[in-house]
């Protein structure tokens, strides 16, 4: 086994707190991965928090993660050590059924393995995740990482960044496209970034008018203040996609009001309330109100190979990990510029 240390919830709403446990000697297709730097994504919190009820605790939270290979199984093809390598929010699926053999193993019918508060599906002991020493993940689920892009800036790529890639590109987000960003924290600004990218009309939505310049400097055409009517109305009926990430309860229907006749409007926030949508938001112009989850292991290295060509990366303000409650703290009042990423070189100072 192998000695690992982490920082992890030990019961629902505690702060998370040094803690100490083992993870298995790899199998034959298995990756060890030294662990340089995770990123701390709104999912974390609201996983110890209990605020998605699944939580079965101690649980070392954390998806995105890229470090470098220490040791592999040995029929191991991908990665050597001495390799960069990356795990975002799943390390396993079924790999059979139709959704897996379409690429798509987040929707896995058996249920995706996801990097945190999952079962291993070979021995059943909790999966647990990226604010740790190593992890040990099959290569199946490993990606790969250019050296070409700042290290600890390319880490919120494995969920912030693939989880808004993913849905600009199902829905064919490009040029010609009028989109709308809700919210702009890590996946807000990593959509507007692609979207961006993509050539797409951004504007981006914001209740911070404090974030205004860094939204243009990040690539909108324009910045609306959410909760400022004049603004909204100005655009309404307008976009022809609008991806809402906000992770607290707000209305959703001020956002299908901006779409265009049949438009859609996706979510990616998962506030621990459910939105109420009067049917007529939808019916009158024929809407689509859609959803999306992260995005496939053969997609998510399709996004990472996009970054390391066109120089995208996340906006990061580095962290030590004993700082990680205030940083929740941060992340809960939207003060945060715009992913906090764990380096994790601090762990072994203070576990
Ligand atoms: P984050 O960095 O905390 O950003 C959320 C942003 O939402 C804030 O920066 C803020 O932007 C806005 N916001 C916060 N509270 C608000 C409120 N009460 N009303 C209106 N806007 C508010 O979070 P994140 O890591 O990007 O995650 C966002 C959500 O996506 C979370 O619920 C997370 O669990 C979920 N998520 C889903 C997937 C998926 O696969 N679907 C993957 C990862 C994360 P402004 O300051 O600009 O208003
Ligand atoms: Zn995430
Ligand atoms: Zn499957």
């Amino acid at each position: 086994m192998i000695p690992t240390l982490s920082y992890a919830a030990a019961a629902a709403r505690a702060p998370l707190a040094p803690y100490r446990f083992e993870r298995r000697e790899p199998r034959d297709k298995d990756v060890v991965i030294e662990i340089l730097f995770c990123g701390v994504c709104h999912s974390d919190l609201h996983t110890v928090r209990d605020e998605w009820g699944k939580g079965s605790y101690p649980i070392v939270p954390g998806h995105e993660i890229v470090g470098r290979v220490t040791r592999v199984g040995k029929d191991v093809k991908k990665f050597k050590a001495g390799d960069l390598a990356g795990v975002g929010c799943m390390v396993d699926s079924c790999r059979e059924c139709a959704n897996c053999k379409d690429d798509l193993e987040q929707f896995c019918m058996k249920g995706a393995t996801f990097t945190y508060a999952g079962k291993d599906r070979h021995d059943d002991t909790p999966t647990q995740g990226g604010y740790s020493s190593q992890i040990v993940v099959d290569e199946a689920f490993v990606l790969s990482i250019s050296d070409k892009l700042d290290l600890a800036a390319v880490a919120p790529l494995l969920c912030a960044g693939i989880t808004t890639y993913s849905p600009l590109k199902h829905w064919k987000v490009g040029k010609g496209s009028k989109v709308g960003v809700v919210g702009l924290g890590g996946l807000g600004h990593m959509a507007l970034k692609l979207a961006h990218a993509f050539g797409a009309t951004v504007v981006q939505f914001t209740t911070s008018e404090s974030k205004r310049a860094d939204a243009l400097r990040l690539g909108a055409d324009e910045v609306v203040l959410s909760n400022d009517e004049a603004q909204m109305q100005a655009h309404a009926g307008t976009f022809d996609f609008i991806l809402d990430t906000v992770s607290a309860p707000h209305d959703v229907n001020a956002f299908l009001q901006m779409i265009k006749r049949d438009g859609t409007m996706v979510l990616v926030g998962v506030p621990d309330v459910p939105p109420t949508i009067p049917a007529g938001s939808l019916i009158f112009g024929r809407k689509s109100l859609a959803g999306s989850l992260i995005g496939g292991i053969a997609e998510t290295q399709e996004m990472l190979d996009f970054c390391a060509e066109h120089g995208i990366v996340s906006d990061i303000e580095k962290i030590d990990i004993k700082d990680i409650n205030e940083a929740y703290e941060r992340m809960l009042k939207s003060d945060v510029k715009y992913r906090f990423v764990i380096d994790m070189a601090s762990l072994n100072k203070a576990a």
